[in-house]
C-alpha cells in the first residue's frame, strides 16, 4: 500500500504545544506538580463553569477517585451505560462495587432514561439501591441530563458523569461534565484534546474535590513525617503534561471546528446514500464532534458495516465499530443489566470514520473517494 494510512483520530499537536512543554521543562517544575497544573485546572474550571477541578493521571483514575469520594465501595451497585469504553466499568470494579449496565436510546446511543428509571426502581425494591449513576456521553454527545438528573434526584442517587469523550460539548447550553455531583474528562492520546495521557475531575463540591486531591497524592496527612490514615493513590497529573494540556485547551475551539467540518462533509455525502445515516440523530449542534460515525441498515445498504470496514482497510483508511457493549464482554458476563438490544444493534451496524482535527483536507478527500467507490 503506497499511500499513508489515514487514522481515525490522530493527536493534533504542533508548535504551540512544543512551546508550552519546553517552557515547562525550562522552568524546572518537573517533579511532578507545579504552576502549569494549577493553571490548567483554573482554565478547565473556567471553560466548564465549575468551582473545582483536579488534574489526574488519566480519565480512569478520575472515575476511580470520584467514585471513592462519593463513598462507593465493596458490595455497592453502580448503574452505568453499557455502551461505553471498558474504563467506566473497570473503575467501578476497582472500588469493589458491581456495575449494573443500562442500555441505550436508539438515536444517540446514550443511556436510555426510561431504562435508568426502571433499573433504579428495581434496585430500590430489591433493597439494594444504587450507590451512584454514571452515564457516559457517547462519542462527544452529552446524554439527556434534563431527564437523567430528575430521575437520579427522585431516587436520591448521586449522579457522576463520564464526560471523557465530550469535553466542549453541552446539553441545553450547559457544558458536558458540569452535570450532577461531579464529572470527569480524559486527555488520552485519541481524545478531542490530549495530554498524551491524563484526566480531570470537575465538581462544584469543595469537599469532594479536596478528598479526590488527597487520595490522588498518596493520602498524605498534612504533617512532615508522612502520616497515613487512608490508602492513597499516585494519580496526580505531572506539570509537563499539564503544560501540554494548556496548549491543547487554547486550541480546543478550533479543533472542534475542524471536526465539525468533517461531520458536515460526511452528513452531506451520506444524505444521498440509501440505508446509511450519520449516527447521533439530525441535531448535533451541541456535540464536540469527537468522532463521526455512521449507522448502516443492512437491508437497505449495498454494504454491511463489516464489509465497508474491510473495503476501507484495503484503501489504508482506519475505521472502527462503535464500543462493544459492556454486557456482551466476557469479563462482565455475570453483571446485572437492563437491555433493549439497541446497543447490540449499534455495535453490529455502526462504523466510526476518520475524524481527527489534524487530518489534512487531502485525506478527507481520499476517505470520501473510497466511500464513493464502496457505497456511491
Ligand atoms: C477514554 C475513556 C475513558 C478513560 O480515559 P483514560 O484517560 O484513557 O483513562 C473513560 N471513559 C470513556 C467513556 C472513555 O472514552
Amino acid at each position: 500500500m503506497s499511500s499513508d494510512r489515514i487514522l481515525m483520530s490522530k493527536p493534533d499537536v504542533g508548535e504551540l504545544e512544543e512551546q508550552y512543554v519546553v517552557a515547562a521543562l525550562r522552568s524546572g517544575w518537573i517533579a511532578p506538580l507545579g504552576p502549569d497544573v494549577d493553571a490548567f485546572e483554573s482554565e478547565i474550571k473556567e471553560r466548564i463553569g465549575v468551582n473545582h477541578a483536579v488534574a489526574l493521571a488519566s480519565g480512569t483514575a478520575a472515575l476511580h477517585l470520584g467514585l471513592l469520594a462519593l463513598g462507593v465501595g465493596q458490595g455497592d451497585i453502580v448503574v452505568t451505560s453499557t455502551m461505553t469504553f471498558a474504563a467506566t466499568a473497570n473503575a467501578i470494579v476497582y472500588t469493589g462495587a458491581t456495575p449494573f449496565f443500562v442500555d441505550s436510546d436508539s438515536v444517540t446511543g446514550n443511556m436510555d432514561p426510561d431504562l435508568l428509571d426502571q433499573a433504579l426502581g428495581e434496585l430500590q425494591r430489591a433493597g439494594t439501591p444504587a450507590a451512584a449513576v454514571v452515564p457516559v456521553d457517547l462519542l462527544g454527545k452529552a446524554a439527556d441530563y434534563s431527564r437523567i438528573e430528575p430521575i437520579c434526584a427522585a431516587y436520591g442517587v448521586p449522579l457522576f458523569c463520564d464526560a471523557a469523550e465530550s469535553l466542549g460539548a453541552a446539553h441545553r447550553g450547559k457544558p458536558a461534565g458540569s452535570f450532577g455531583r461531579a464529572g470527569i474528562f480524559s486527555f488520552n492520546g485519541n481524545k478531542i484534546m490530549t495530554t498524551s495521557g491524563g484526566g480531570m475531575l470537575v465538581t462544584d463540591d469543595e469537599e469532594l474535590a479536596q478528598h479526590v486531591r488527597y487520595l490522588s497524592t498518596q493520602a498524605r496527612q498534612p504533617v512532615v513525617h508522612y502520616e497515613h490514615t487512608d490508602i492513597g493513590y499516585n494519580y496526580r497529573m505531572s506539570n509537563l503534561l499539564a503544560a501540554l494540556g494548556r496548549a491543547q485547551l487554547a486550541r480546543l475551539n478550533s479543533m472542534i471546528q475542524r471536526r465539525r467540518l468533517w461531520r458536515d462533509e460526511y452528513r452531506n455525502f451520506f444524505s444521498s446514500v440509501p440505508g446509511i445515516e450519520i449516527f447521533g440523530g439530525p441535531d448535533d449542534s451541541e456535540d464536540n464532534y469527537w468522532l463521526s460515525s455512521i449507522l448502516i441498515d443492512p437491508e437497505k445498504s449495498k454494504v454491511t458495516a463489516l464489509k465497508l470496514r474491510s473495503i476501507m482497510d484495503r484503501e489504508n483508511i482506519e475505521t472502527r465499530p462503535l464500543w462493544k457493549p459492556m454486557h456482551l464482554q466476557p469479563v462482565f458476563a455475570n453483571a446485572p443489566r437492563i437491555t433493549n438490544e439497541v446497543s447490540e444493534c449499534l455495535f453490529d451496524n455502526g462504523l466510526t470514520l476518520p475524524s481527527g482535527s489534524s487530518m489534512p483536507e487531502a485525506h478527507m478527500h481520499r476517505v470520501l473517494m473510497a466511500l464513493e467507490c464502496a457505497v456511491g
